[in-house]
């Protein structure tokens, strides 16, 4: 009697320790990604280095399709692509000449190469 119940412990502190373990890892795996996307979102925040918008390409102030003031004075001008929705002379869909020279203005500012922009990222993948 007295061995039986001590296997029984036995079994069951094993079988509550395999379900421990198998159910840290499941509750594990997307937390960690969770927190890896978190960094990664936070170092994306900090390309932006207070001037340059590393989304779009060009200094943050000038960008048309982060500030709704920059975008309306486009607008006024005429200066304005609808189909990708942000200034003509700032569409690089357009016209890929435009990226080298807003690139231009970083290179001189910062001494290196712009980060890639949004519209780099898909396509390289
Ligand atoms: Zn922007
Ligand atoms: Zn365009």
């Amino acid at each position: 009697m007295k061995f039986y119940s001590l296997q029984t412990v036995m079994i069951l502190s094993l079988a509550a320790a395999v379900f421990a373990v198998g159910c840290g890892q499941s509750n594990h795996v997307p937390e960690s990604k969770a927190d890896k996307k978190a960094t990664l979102i936070a170092e994306k925040k900090g390309d932006h280095e207070g001037w340059w918008c590393s989304e779009h390409g060009l200094p943050e102030g000038e960008c048309s399709q982060c500030d709704a003031k920059v975008a309306a004075e486009f607008k006024a001008k005429g200066d304005w692509c609808a189909e990708h929705e942000r200034a003509k002379s700032q569409c690089f869909k357009c016209d890929p000449k435009l990226k080298d020279k807003y690139a231009a203005i970083y290179r001189a500012k910062e001494g290196k190469e712009p980060p890639e922009t949004e519209d780099d990222s898909p396509s390289k993948k």
